[in-house]
């Protein structure tokens, strides 16, 4: 939590500060309510989580009365805690089975931060006790099977590679058949994130999916998303989850941003929850996502 706390205010305003500052006012009259809305709209929230929760704030805040800071932070803490979905299943499912080891796709597009996710993820695993093997079928940005192959061999985790240019769904395909013949715990496999058109990556992802899936089911797909690409993001998300069912949301360089709000609206835009953030480039900065701790960290 510290860690988070620190590398979210690196961004100079965070979310809260903003907000409380503006909830201490004494009077909460239009104008501030619409600087609060301007505020949770500047930090990504999106459209309708700040009307819900500005709505939601204006009635408490009513309700209640007389406000202290201590009760307006409450407030605050509660609903956008409530926003995030404080039970939403947030495992990330690597453990073996009966076909074999757990498939986690990795997918997003080029330079949000999937090959250094894969790494990192693998990492985790491995520290964990568990047994991973790599398939780099990132095959369209050159240096990426390399910089997979140097995280597998700093944790210990083989990497199956093809040639440069090579076919990214039999690289997978591979990966796999060698995690089932390794009796390895999980494969993790980086894909190419190549969105100059829809049906290009459709045809690729899709592939790569269908053959995994010839050695048993893929356990996870996880979407990486660039958090302070904004909206932007949300575009790119809506295109994976019309090729793809993603399983969950990486939200990368969140150390970078004071736009924590993109949290909130990518999963209601998927659906489907943040389950790790990235918070810097070394090598334990991924962690799983904790809504509470997030919530704290971004009200500060
Ligand atoms: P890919 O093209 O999606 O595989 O992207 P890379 O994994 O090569 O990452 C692109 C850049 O983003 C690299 O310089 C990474 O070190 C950096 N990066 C990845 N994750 C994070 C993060 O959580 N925080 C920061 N600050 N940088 C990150």
């Amino acid at each position: 939590l510290v860690r988070l706390r620190s590398r979210l205010s690196r961004s100079q305003t965070t979310l809260g500060k903003g907000l409380l500052t503006l909830l201490s006012r004494d009077r909460l009259d239009e104008d501030t309510w619409e600087e609060i809305e301007d505020t949770l709209l500047t930090a990504d929230l999106g459209v309708a989580a700040t009307q819900e929760l500005v709505d939601n704030l204006r009635t408490r805040v009513k309700v209640l009365g007389t406000r202290t800071p201590d009760e307006l932070r409450a407030l605050l803490r509660d609903e956008l805690l409530g926003l995030i979905g404080p039970d939403s299943d947030r495992t990330v499912h690597s453990v073996k089975h009966e076909e074999g080891p757990a498939v986690v796709l990795v997918v997003g597009v080029n330079g949000v931060g999937k090959t250094t996710t894969t790494g990192k993820l693998a990492r985790v695993l491995v520290a964990d006790g568990r047994r991973v093997v790599l398939g780099a079928a990132d095959t369209f940005r050159a240096a990426a099977a390399d910089q997979l192959q140097t995280w597998g061999e700093r944790v210990g985790a083989h990497t199956v590679r093809g040639p440069e240019g090579g076919d990214p769904a039999s690289i997978a395909f591979d990966a796999v058949k060698e995690g089932i013949a390794e009796g390895v715990d999980t494969v993790l496999i980086d894909t190419a994130g190549r969105l100059h058109t829809k049906t290009g990556l459709m045809d690729e992802l899709g592939k790569v999916k269908r053959v995994v899936e010839k050695h048993g089911p893929v356990d996870e797909v996880l979407l990486v998303l660039d958090a302070t690409t904004g909206q932007n993001g949300l575009v790119q998300a809506r295109v994976f989850a019309e090729v793809v069912d993603i399983t969950g949301i990486v939200l990368t360089k969140l150390d970078g941003t004071a736009k924590g709000g993109i949290v909130v609206s990518v999963q209601r835009e998927l659906g489907v929850p943040v389950k790790l953030v990235g918070l810097g480039e070394g090598a334990d900065d991924l962690a799983p996502f904790e809504p509470a701790a997030f919530v704290d960290a971004l009200i500060g």
